[in-house]
């Protein structure tokens, strides 16, 4: 089985990103998995704190290592979003491949001091662990947001990507690019979408030369996805548009049938929502879509 690393690799030579998504139950995990098997692309499967704590740390590696072991297939555990050192230390033991280790609230001298010693500490226990630093500020909270934050003042720039990477160590970097944690409501309904700063990505590229991650990606223009794909972006991040297609799938599952009580009866329509959502982001970020127009 290729490693992570030997994928991001591969996928940057190919021009195309790998796609993260958040899961935090069995049915979201499911989704994913047969999305990506379907059309056969390297995947990432990630988990937030709470989300970690709700699903357990050690249960999440278990099953992604058995669906990896049982399918051959190159899926691989992400610890989203990590604020400290010892939930770190949790997921590197379990046998996560990635961690994105986020101190990017804290001023970013202390940010550097504190990511420099977490990648040395977690590569001691895994050294094949990739360890990804955040900058910036994106917001927070994958959820469904009444107002727009300003984030224009927590923006990246080149010098201080660079200077991050050379100081850390870290693998992988997430900058802040005009992307945002969660979905306006507006966005929900299709009527509005996220813009990149597509030059801003490409300047980060070309100073830190390192695999960039893309997190909030959910309710982003396709367009700029793929421009920002060229641009040196890697990874993309989704979890609100699972999450609100989940809640879809299962209101319809419940209406469809108002007095079933077997959830594997019930649950196949949440499936069935999410993996769809999964199959058209995996479809754009692998250049697919171009490839089925021609
Ligand atoms: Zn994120």
């Amino acid at each position: 089985m290729r490693r992570l690393r030997d994928l991001l690799q591969e996928a940057q030579q190919n021009g195309v990103a790998i796609g993260h998504f958040n899961v935090s139950d069995l049915v979201l995990l499911k989704a994913v998995f047969a999305a990506a098997r379907e059309l056969n692309v390297p995947v990432l499967v990630g988990l937030s704190e709470s989300e970690r704590e709700f699903v357990g740390t050690r249960q999440i590696a278990a099953l992604v290592r058995s669906l990896r072991e049982e399918f051959d297939f190159p899926i691989f555990l992400n610890a989203d979003h990590t604020h400290s050192l010892a939930k770190g230390i949790e997921a590197a033991k379990a046998g996560f491949d990635s961690i994105v280790f986020d101190l990017s609230s804290l001023p970013i001298e202390e940010n550097m001091c504190q990511t420099k010693q977490a990648v040395e500490a977690l590569k001691a226990i895994n050294p094949s662990m990739l360890v990804e630093g955040e900058i910036g500020d994106i917001g927070t909270g994958s959820e469904i947001h009444e107002s727009s934050p300003d984030l224009s003042k927590g923006l990246s720039t080149a010098e201080e990507a660079k200077q991050f990477v050379e100081s850390t160590g870290v693998d992988i970097l997430a900058p802040a690019v005009g992307n945002m944690h969660g979905m306006l409501r507006s966005m929900v309904q299709g009527e509005t979408k996220k813009r990149l700063d597509v030059e801003r990505i490409a300047g980060i590229k070309q100073a830190a030369r390192i695999f960039l991650t893309l997190h909030g990606g959910s309710g982003t223009d396709d367009e700029d996805l793929r421009k920002a794909i060229s641009a040196g972006i890697n990874i993309v991040h989704i979890n609100t548009e699972l999450r609100v297609a989940w809640r879809h799938g299962l209101e319809q599952g419940l209406a469809k049938q108002p007095d079933e009580v077997v959830p594997y009866k019930i649950l196949p329509s949440v499936l069935d929502s999410v993996k769809q959502v999964v199959g058209s982001r995996l479809k754009l970020f692998n250049g697919r879509q171009m490839v089925q127009k021609a």
